[in-house]
């Protein structure tokens, strides 16, 4: 039976599992699971000039770790990520492909300078996560700038949408439940 893995890249434990398994359920109609401990080694993603993570590596790393896993698998981690192009990126998947990651790295607002809201934090993560496992479904980025699936390059951009897909996103996902 097809799953969602959320694989926790860091050491650390994973906080916010409940809402998010909660969320994901909804969002894709797949049970999901969590690892409770990764052993994806991180070290040769780390870029030292940058003081980050390079995503693209990690991405093809949590695939091999888990090369038989049947449905989609979503990494998470604190660190903070980057690819070649660009200063960051809030995660990264493969389009039509079986994995995807997200960071929570820049999703705090402690980050900003403000008092750190576990509320925003939580929300903004679960929409990156349904955002980057919407393109392991085949999802590109949508116009309708409430839609999940709207491209975010800042938080601010995150804080406009909705975790929620539109209409149009939402018929292009084959296997789903419609809720
Ligand atoms: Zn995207
Ligand atoms: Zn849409």
């Amino acid at each position: 039976m097809k799953s969602l893995l959320v694989v926790p890249i860091d050491p650390a434990p994973l906080e916010s599992f409940g809402m998010l398994k909660r969320e994901l359920e909804q969002s894709f109609g797949l049970p999901v699971s969590l690892v409770s401990a990764s052993t994806i080694d991180t070290t040769p993603a780390y870029d030292a000039s940058r003081n980050q993570y390079y995503s693209s590596f990690l991405l093809s790393a949590l695939v091999k770790q888990y090369p038989t896993h049947e449905g989609k698998l979503l990494g998470i981690t604190k660190t903070d990520l980057y690819v070649p192009v660009l200063t960051y990126v809030f995660g990264e998947a493969q389009l039509n492909g079986m994995a995807a990651i997200v960071s929570s790295y820049r999703l705090d607002d402690a980050l900003y300078g403000l008092p750190p809201n576990r509320g925003i934090f939580e929300d903004r993560l679960m929409k990156e996560a349904v955002h980057e496992l919407g393109h392991t479904f085949g999802l590109l980025h949508c116009r309708q700038f409430d839609c999940v699936m709207h491209s975010s390059t800042a938080v601010e951009e995150i804080d406009l949408k909705s975790v929620h897909f539109c209409p149009l996103c939402r018929s292009a996902l084959p296997n789903l439940r419609k809720v």
